[in-house]
């Protein structure tokens, strides 16, 4: 990832049209549980953390403050991270094979401290921190 949407999602899907990465999928797809609840999913193997941009696609757009987290960059170090935790449904490419962080690394914001995203910090928390 990436970001990673949260159980306080309210699932209204605001995000998943204004994701330039459609790596994001609804509550009927996705593997994003508590108990019977279930909300939107961020698959990591697409997600760019629009890094093209100042904010967060999905952040900007998500009226739930605090749904949006910070995950472990989609990159080879966080292989493990991604490949062997039941939150992740990772693609399986026809001719790639898994669509792992070692086979498909995706960007990623170097501003953003491995800190903040172990302890999942919400992206609006870090607002400030964008563009540097
Ligand atoms: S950070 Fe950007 S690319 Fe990643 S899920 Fe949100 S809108 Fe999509
Ligand atoms: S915009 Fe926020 S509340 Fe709405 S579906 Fe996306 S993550 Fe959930």
């Amino acid at each position: 990832m990436s970001v990673m949407i949260t159980d306080s999602c309210i699932n209204c899907d605001a995000c998943i049209d204004e994701c330039p990465a459609t790596a994001i999928i609804n509550a009927d797809e996705s593997p994003s549980a508590d108990g019977d609840y279930r909300y939107a999913y961020v698959k990591p193997e697409e997600c760019t953390e629009c890094v093209e941009v100042s904010v967060p696609k999905c952040e900007e757009v998500c009226p739930t403050e605090g749904c949006v987290v910070w995950d472990m960059p989609y990159t080879e170090t966080y292989n493990d991270h991604f490949i062997t935790s039941d939150d992740y449904v990772i693609l399986v490419d026809k001719e790639k094979g898994l669509m792992s962080p070692l086979v498909a690394p995706r960007p990623f914001r170097e501003s953003i401290s491995i800190e903040d995203r172990i302890n999942h910090v919400s992206v609006g928390e870090t607002l400030e921190q964008y563009n540097q």
